[in-house]
Formats: structure tokens, sequence, C-alpha cells
């Protein structure tokens, strides 16, 4: 890749995170996925080489670079079969959002461990009656005396088992309706009244999702990260590295599959030339190629956006990046699974469980239509339906 696009430094972290990606590789996670573990060995060795925390600042244990490095970690890991989902929460919208709002003694208490991943903090918005809608969400945080009382659910929260704290996203009593005005609280994980399910969902994945109650969970004043009153940004400042990462994941995945279908095109012959030979079967991979090279360019172009300080068209890029990288990461899983023929859904290949995952990228944290609408919205000025 030309340098215009990357630096010397970026494409050696590339090959170096690939390097450890393939020493563990699809194997790995399959193992782990069926053993009903984490990837701990893979997170330790990536945390030690300095890659969990490559975008969090130097002053607090991280590697001084930002979303464009740690995107490319995850990519890179995700190509080799073997992402780390929780790198898409705990570094990159936890560990953003402390190090851009927090106070200097939230920075000193959580970003030496979220950077030299020995702790790891999940993230919490969903809630099942607001879905996308996030102004609808009513997790609610009272004051009593100097603490905070909240109250809510939460749905679909990743990794909240592993995760020491979890981020949860409500509003303040006075801001209990209306636009979401939106405030931000590290709950640890054994907190009392923080309850949760695990939500059975047909993906084979070693984190796992959890529905999540919030009764009377009390937390000290200095459990806020950010201002009551900051609304939007700071919320977005964890937001947007979220989607930049979520189009990491999918680049990911989508090459991994492609590279296992260009593998077995290239070998299998029932005809008299490999079935690679035949354009109907190698049109769509190019095809496929085509689109995951285009959906990285978009999410470079977002994280140097968001790495440069520009929140707002960050915000725009890093939105049609996700889109971009979900489709293409979709469409790219969808044809590995047709190259392979019967094989394409067997155990052995491994590449049909990728048929759900892929889904993931399409649905969360933002849906493609929801990024439609912000398109249609915010970019061509078209009218709202809702
Ligand atoms: C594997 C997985 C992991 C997740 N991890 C986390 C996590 O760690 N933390 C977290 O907070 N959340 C997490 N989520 C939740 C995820 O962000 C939500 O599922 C997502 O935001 C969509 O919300 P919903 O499921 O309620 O769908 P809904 O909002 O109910 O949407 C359902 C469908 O309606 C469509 N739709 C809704 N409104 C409109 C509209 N105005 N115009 C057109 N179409 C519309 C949507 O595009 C979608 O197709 C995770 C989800 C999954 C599947």
């Amino acid at each position: 890749m030309s340098p215009v696009i990357e630096t010397d430094e970026q494409q050696a972290l590339r090959s170096a995170v690939a390097a450890l990606g393939k020493r563990y590789g699809r194997d790995y996670l399959t193992t782990v996925i069926a053993e009903n573990r984490h990837p701990t060995e893979l997170w330790a060795e990536a945390a030690k080489l300095g890659y969990l925390g490559v975008n969090l600042p130097e002053a607090y244990g991280g590697g001084g670079g930002g979303i464009a490095e740690l995107s490319i970690v995850l990519e890179e890991l995700g190509a080799a079969g073997c992402p780390l989902l929780m790198l898409v929460v705990s570094p990159a919208i936890c560990g953003t959002v402390i190090a851009r709002f927090g106070t200097e003694a939230q920075k000193r208490q959580w970003l030496p461990g979220l950077a030299d991943g020995s702790r790891t903090m999940a993230f919490g918005i969903t809630e099942p009656d607001a879905g996308s809608n996030s102004h609808r969400i009513t997790t609610t945080a009272r004051r009593d005396g100097a603490d905070w009382v909240l109250t809510g659910r939460k749905v679909f929260i990743s990794g909240v088992d592993i995760a020491d704290e979890t981020l949860i996203v409500g509003r303040t009593q006075d801001a209990r309706t209306g636009k979401l005005k939106p405030c931000l609280f590290v709950v640890p994980r054994d907190t009392a009244g923080f309850g949760r399910r695990r939500i059975d969902m047909e993906l084979s994945g070693a984190e796992k999702q959890f529905e999540l109650t919030l009764d009377d969970v009390r937390l000290p004043a200095d459990a806020l990260v950010g201002d009551e009153d900051a609304g939007l940004l700071q919320l977005f400042a964890g937001l947007n590295p979220e989607r930049v990462m979520t189009a990491a994941f999918a680049i990911g995945m989508g090459r991994y599959a492609l590279s296992r279908a260009v593998e077995y095109a290239r070998d299998r012959t029932v005809w008299k030339q490999p079935i690679g030979a035949h354009q109907a079967v190698a049109h769509p991979l190019a095809q496929a190629h085509i689109d995951l090279e285009l959906a990285r360019l978009m999410m470079q172009k977002a994280a140097f956006l968001y790495d440069s300080g520009d929140d707002v068209a960050a915000g725009e890029a890093a939105n049609m990046a996700k889109y971009a990288a979900g489709e293409a990461c979709v469409k790219a899983v969808d044809q590995a699974v047709h190259t392979l023929g019967g094989n394409g859904l067997t155990r052995e290949f491994g590449l049909a469980s990728l048929i759900t995952a892929a889904r993931v990228s399409r649905i969360a944290p933002v849906s493609r239509e929801m990024i439609l609408n912000y398109v249609s919205h915010q970019t061509l000025g078209l009218p709202k339906s809702y």
C-alpha cells in the first residue's frame, strides 16, 4: 500500500499484527469458541506487544497513536481469522471517551489498565424500547447526596461478563425526556443492583451479549465521566471510533473469508481447469476484493479525520465507512461460502458461521438504514420521515 495513505510506521504495524494473527489464526478462535472460553492468550500477547492501547495517550501507558492505528490492529487480526471484538468497545470507545473527557484522576485510574489490556471495559447504550432511536433511552441517573443512583435496562451489550466495568449511557433526571443529553457512568461489574442475563444469540463468537438491569445502582460522584450537560459531543467522541472499528472488524472478516475462497478456487477442479478459472466464480471474488479495498479507503479517511480532531467530518466519514464495510463484508462472506460449494457449509471449512457473524456489521452499532437516513438528511439535505 502506498505510503501516501499509510505511513511507514502504520505499514510496519500492519505487518507485525498480521504476523501475530497468523500465529493464532482461525483454528485458535474456533477452539476458544468450542471450549466456551475467551481468547485470553491472544489478548495477553497483543497487550504485551502494545497493540491494545495503541490509540491511547502515552502519558497513561498507551502507544500515542490514534484510531487509525487501532483499526489496523483489529483489521489484521480479523483478516487472520481471530478478531478481538472487545477492541471496539474497551480501548476505542471507553478509552477514547475517558482520555478526552475524563478528569485527571479518572484518566489515571482507568487508562493504564485499558492501555495494557489488564482491564476491559464494556459499553452500554442500546435499550430494548429505544433501539436505533437513542433519543428514547430511559436509563436515568438521579443524585442522592454526593452519589448517583442509576435505574434502567440495556440490551445486546457485549462482553459484560469479562469486562471489569461497563460504561453506561444514561440521562439525568432533569433531562429525562426530549432530545438526548447523554451522561456516561463507569459501573463496576459487581456493583449491587447491576444484573445481567446472557442473551442466547445464534452467533459463534467468543464475546457474548447480555441484557442488563440497573436497579438503583449506587455510584460515587466520580463515576460520571465528562460533563452531565456536555450533550452529544462527548458521546460521539466514543461512537465515531466505534464505527471506524466496526468497519475494521467487517473488512478483516471479509478479507479472511475471501482469502479462504481464493485458496479453494485455485485448487478445486471439477472440469479441466480449477473453478477459479471460470469467470462466474472469479469475478464476484474480484468484486468482493474491490469493495473491501474501497471500504478500507473510507475507513482510513474517517480515522484520519477523527485523529486530526475534525469530529464533524469524521462523523460523516465514519458512518459511510461502517456502511461500506458492512455491505462489503456480507457480500464477501456470501460469495466465499458459495465458492466452496458444499464445503462452504461444513464445519471443517468453518465459513458458514461467518454468514451470521457478517450480519452484525450491518446491524450494529448503527444499522444500514440509519446510516442511509443520516446521509439522506445530513449530507444530501433531504427531509426526514420520522
Ligand atoms: C452482536 C451484537 C453486539 C452488540 N453489542 C452492543 C454493545 O456492546 N453495546 C451496545 O450498546 N449495543 C450493542 N449492540 C446493539 C446494536 O447496536 C443494536 O442492535 C442496533 O443499534 C440496532 O438496534 P435494535 O436491535 O434495537 O434494532 P431496531 O432499532 O429495532 O431496528 C430494527 C430494524 O428497523 C430498522 N429501522 C429502525 N428505524 C428505522 C428508520 N427510521 N428508518 C429505516 N429503518 C429503520 C433498522 O435499520 C433495523 O433493520 C449489539 C448488537 C449485536 C447484534
